[in-house]
């Protein structure tokens, strides 16, 4: 593809390495949700010799404080005459590193056409990538129509609370004044995710009576009785979310069941700390508690999704003895789906045709992204995800995202913007 915006994106794949490189090297660690100041800061000095930069705290969002504010940015290019504005938005905020890395998780290596680093798929690649989209589309076209948004957000690893769901609160993604928005999250660069699963969270606690553990029967063990809601979850909660089959076109294949993970489960005396070398009381623990991730598809019902599990803790407690139980739900998140038909998609599909030679694919994805917000507070439904990496990637060790991917990404970005802002 030889068109004089593609050329001028490729003639800056030097430019979108090192903006990469520099986005990897500010640690924005969530939690606890570190350094996002910096990042705007970096952001707002990059973007606002084209941009009107908006700094947003997210004041008294969950995690927000003095000591790690929850700040968003946001820019805004407008052209010489009406018409829509297409919005990039990217979180800012990286997961822990974990174990395992054989490169500096900081250091933003460049090895062949790879760059590594916590971040560098999910999603501060997608988020270069867009800039440079951007920037190239304004030197191509500055007699554009409409406008052009990029956002820095904070707190999408964490549920968004902090970020966009509170940008879409103070009306920054009305339908009003944003129009298309695409999320540079890595889906790959031949792909739009048109939407997410839904989600339940629970903690459900199995009570008992505490005893000394000599004589276990004058008691009555919390921990035995959540054994036995394990294994009612094993023997039909599991075979029946198996059973179920979404028709959105989510990937890996397996997310496109229901799923469930225990995230945690605790019961009895409280862990030792490291170090500690104090040995157990002997106690009949009586309390026991899991944490239940429940994803769903568009086509169950949330209210089914949390009727299912009571169900089963209500069968529990008629017939095993001395059964007992609660259930805390901490947070739920809506399916959301973008209509195939919708702008956004059908332009974007266009332009990987254009510039890939290809035919999108489209998918949804198995965990939730900031798309709820837009959807659900936004009431914005021209959203897609669409970045360059590949979703595997994400939060593993030695994370990393392909040059070229980016630079084409860019250009199906660039010709995207061609698409919807040039009469
Ligand atoms: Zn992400």
């Amino acid at each position: 593809m030889s068109d004089p915006l593609s050329t001028r994106i490729s003639d800056k794949g030097d430019d979108l390495i090192a903006l990469t490189q520099d986005l990897i090297r500010i640690p924005t660690l969530n939690p606890p949700g570190d350094h996002y100041a910096t990042i705007c800061d970096f952001l707002g000095k990059r973007l606002s010799p084209r941009f009107d930069c908006t700094l947003v705290r997210a004041k008294g969002t969950p995690g927000d404080s003095d000591r790690y504010p929850r700040w968003n940015i946001i820019a805004r290019a407008t052209g010489t005459r009406p018409g829509p504005c297409v919005h990039f938005n990217s979180h800012t905020d990286v997961v822990e590193v974990g174990k395992g890395w054989t490169r500096d998780p900081f250091g933003g290596e460049l090895d062949g056409d790879r760059i590594y680093g916590r971040g560098a798929c999910d999603m501060k690649g997608g988020l270069a990538a867009s800039i440079i989209a951007a920037e190239a589309f304004l030197e191509q076209h500055p007699d554009f129509a409409g406008a052009i948004e990029i956002s820095g957000t904070a707190d999408e690893e964490s549920g968004g609370y902090g970020g966009v769901a509170y940008l879409a609160e103070q009306g920054w993604f009305n339908p009003d004044r944003v129009q298309h928005v695409i999320i540079p999250e890595p889906l790959q660069k031949d792909r739009i995710c048109l939407g997410h699963r839904g989600g339940w969270w629970a903690e459900i606690e199995t009570k008992g009576e505490i005893a000394h553990g000599s004589m276990p029967f004058l008691g009555d063990c919390a921990v035995r009785h959540m054994g036995a809601v394990l294994q009612a979850f094993e023997d039909t909660l599991y075979p029946a979310m198996a059973a179920r089959h979404t028709d959105m076109p989510v990937v890996p294949e397996g997310a496109r069941s229901s799923t469930m993970n225990i995230n945690a489960i605790h019961g009895g005396q409280a862990e030792f700390l490291p170090g500690d070398t104090s040995l157990p009381a002997h106690c009949v623990p009586d309390s026991c508690r899991i944490t239940i991730d429940r994803r769903f598809l568009i086509e169950e019902p949330i209210a089914e999704v949390s009727a299912e599990v009571i169900a089963l803790l209500d069968g529990l407690k008629s017939s095993r003895a001395n059964f007992d139980y609660t259930i805390t739900e901490l947070n739920r998140v809506l399916p959301s789906m973008t209509d195939r038909e919708a702008p956004i998609v059908t332009t974007v599909s266009q332009a990987i045709q254009d510039v890939l030679g290809q035919e999108a694919t489209y998918v949804a994805s198995p965990g939730s992204y900031d798309q709820k917000h837009i959807d659900r507070i936004g009431k914005l439904k021209n959203c897609i995800a669409y970045g360059p990496g590949v979703l595997e990637l994400a939060h593993k060790p030695d994370e990393w995202i392909g040059v070229t991917d980016m630079l084409d990404s860019a250009r199906v970005m660039g010709r995207t913007l061609e698409s919807l802002l040039l009469p």
